[in-house]
């Protein structure tokens, strides 16, 4: 695997690119590696000749009070982790590279990004959407891989690349979890053991809205409540939002008579866990 570390210009990365073989995946992560990344590495690397795999721990994406300075990093780790796996190329831009001081133009996509994750973080999408149009303009993957567990993000990357018309594919992988159900996450690491224990609560109460579902249940409220009130009776967790909503446009819904997203943030201490279930 070629690791292109530091401030390499974007010129020595295209250099690189170039002589990759066609067709070309690309998996952009924030690093601190586990499963669910290495899922996407290894489908990108059977459904592609190439792939490029990003880390870049994106300080737009970060409101001032998050956990940008503390996110965690081990890139030996990952170096190791991406070479088994099988990636050919691993790019390592600084912000320097990404955010150049006189740099000034942004990705704003509109609506979908006003709901859920965007609205408890304001700006999020926008550094989102900015750093994967940039990493699609300078790998120019025809495929790029992200996971179902950060399900807007998804949503967003989808509508920009249809809204832009990047020549891009995307594709989206299932949540890896831990073996008792905790969606894996590299702020997993943030827990301590009872905090640990305790964030089962996000994948219970998916767990009891699905059985609810498969029961019969189609009310959105009944659905949203019965998450609601596992995650209340652990008194370490405090909820941020749940939502039951339109899979395609991510409004809450009042019946799920179709393609349904059920979805929440919850703080576990200080740690902000995110975590959904798709039904229908
Ligand atoms: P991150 O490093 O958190 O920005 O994640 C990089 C990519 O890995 C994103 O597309 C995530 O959705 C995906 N990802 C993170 N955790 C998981 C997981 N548990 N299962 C599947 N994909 C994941």
């Amino acid at each position: 695997m070629n690791v292109l570390q530091k401030n390499i210009a974007l010129g020595e990365l295209r250099a690189a690119r170039s002589m990759l073989p066609e067709p070309v995946g690309l998996v952009p992560t924030m690093g601190f590696l586990h499963e669910g990344h290495l899922s996407l590495v290894k489908r990108a690397c059977e459904q592609s000749a190439s792939v490029v795999v990003s880390i870049f721990v994106n300080p737009t994406q970060f409101a001032p009070t998050d956990d940008l300075d503390a996110y965690p990093r081990d890139l030996e780790r990952d170096v190791t982790l991406l070479q088994e796996a099988g990636a050919n190329l691993l790019w390592l831009p600084t912000p320097d590279v990404m955010y150049p001081p006189d740099f000034q133009t942004w990705v704003d996509v509109e609506k979908i990004t006003q709901p859920l994750e965007g609205e408890k973080r304001p700006g999020h999408f926008r550094g989102v959407t900015t750093v994967v149009a940039k990493l699609f303009n300078a790998v120019q993957p025809q495929k790029a891989f992200f996971g179902q567990k950060d399900a807007q993000q998804v949503a967003v990357i989808r509508q920009m690349v249809r809204d832009l018309n990047m020549p891009v594919e995307i594709v989206t992988l299932p949540i890896i979890r831990e073996r008792d159900g905790l969606a894996m996450s590299s702020r997993n690491t943030y827990l301590n053991p009872e905090e640990r224990r305790a964030a089962l609560v996000l994948s219970k109460s998916l767990a009891a809205a699905e059985s609810a579902y498969e029961s019969g249940e189609r009310d959105a409220q009944i659905i949203r409540k019965i998450m609601e009130e596992i995650i209340n009776a652990e008194p370490l967790a405090r909820l941020e939002y749940v939502s039951c909503a339109n899979f395609e446009t991510l409004e809450e819904l009042e019946m799920l008579d179709k393609k349904a997203l059920l979805s929440m943030a919850v703080y576990i201490g200080k740690t902000r866990l995110i975590d959904n279930r798709v039904l229908g």
